[in-house]
């Protein structure tokens, strides 16, 4: 899907030296925080100064889509408003795409899982042989998350292997926990597994509008469900708006849901999303994120190129210092480029 932008920039065959710097600081005069500007270019090599550009400048990069003969790049006017203040050390987290097709199709997925979406299953066995590696590599936390992870027949298997090797917490829409599925939620460590469903409102209506006629009401029974089963259960909304998420803060307190057991995030200009937070690697910590396809920067762009850090998952040694070293280097590009406008 084609991000939308606020302002659309034909270049042509313009570069900075013939007049696109003049276009893009009109645009960027007409723009607010958080609006995009996309340039598009029938002259792919502008893309090095377009990234300069946006580094020294404080706006951010954040797409490029190659079509033969035409390139079009996406910059965000300022900073992301995301929660940056966490303390949390790089590799501390993994994430796993267990599957990326889902008995769902949200509008907003931020990696288009919907039924027709293809597996691409991480698989037990690499699941067990990254368990296995994750002890040595400060791993505090594991998440499971999809697609839709209760659709595979060895759910129970993976969260197991996974929970063995570090607290373990499944991401699910809560809505297949019967039959087989239920039998392997069941067979799971309360102690080792949390379980995060989704559930983006106080009530049905917003919720079934992105994500499907009836389904709050089916994830709300698995929310039960997973409680009576003696599980902890952790909320997680996704929402358009402050007041949407003020509106969901007031439902967990009235539901008396403990600070630790809710997650509220904004939707993540990602995937099948037309409208949201725009969001690139400068933007966020970088959490270890494992696909059937290799190694991401962050699970919320665990399919797209400017998260991939490498195709290759073992050593998994090597793919956490990859991410590290991709971290430490936007960071010294950071304040490098910092340093050179300073004394401009
Ligand atoms: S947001 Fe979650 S439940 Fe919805 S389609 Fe994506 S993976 Fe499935």
């Amino acid at each position: 899907m084609r991000t939308k932008a606020n302002i659309e920039l034909d270049a042509s065959r313009r570069t900075f030296a013939t007049g696109l710097l003049v276009d893009l600081i009109t645009a960027l005069k007409r723009s607010r925080t958080g609006d995009l500007i996309a340039i598009t270019s029938d002259e792919p090599t502008i893309a090095p100064d377009i990234e300069a550009w946006c580094r020294f400048t404080g706006n951010t990069l954040i797409e490029t889509n190659v079509d033969p003969g035409r390139v079009r790049w996406i910059i965000r006017c300022g900073a992301a408003k995301m929660n940056l203040d966490v303390e949390r050390p790089v590799g501390s987290r993994l994430w796993l795409y267990s599957n990326f097709d889902c008995n769902l199709s949200c509008d907003y997925c931020c990696v288009r899982s919907s039924p027709s979406a293809s597996r691409r299953e991480l698989g037990l066995a690499r699941v067990q042989r990254i368990a296995c590696e994750t002890p040595a590599l400060g791993v505090s936390e594991i998440f499971v998350t999809g697609g839709e992870p209760f659709l595979l027949a060895d759910i129970g298997e993976v969260l197991t292997a996974c929970a063995a090797s570090a607290p373990t917490t499944v991401l699910t829409n809560g809505m297949l926990f019967t039959g087989r599925q239920l039998a392997a939620l069941l067979s799971l460590p309360r102690d080792r597994v949390t379980i995060q469903i989704s559930l983006d409102s106080p009530t049905s209506q917003r919720h079934d509008a992105r994500r499907g006629q009836g389904t709050w009401a089916r994830a709300w029974a698995g929310v039960e469900r997973a409680r009576a089963e003696g599980f902890r259960v952790r909320l997680a909304a996704t929402v358009s708006t402050d007041a949407e998420a003020k509106d969901f803060r007031d439902f967990l307190d009235s539901e008396r849901i403990a600070e630790e057991d809710r997650v509220i995030r904004h939707i993540a200009l990602r995937g099948f999303a037309s409208q949201g937070v725009a969001l690139a690697r400068p933007d966020l910590v970088p959490e270890v994120t494992i696909t059937a396809e290799g190694v991401y920067w962050h699970p919320v762009g665990a399919e797209d190129a400017d998260f991939l850090v490498r195709r290759e998952i073992f050593p998994l040694a090597d793919s956490f210092a990859a991410v590290r070293r991709a971290f430490d280097y936007e960071r010294e590009h950071s304040r490098r480029l910092a340093t050179i406008f300073n004394c401009a």
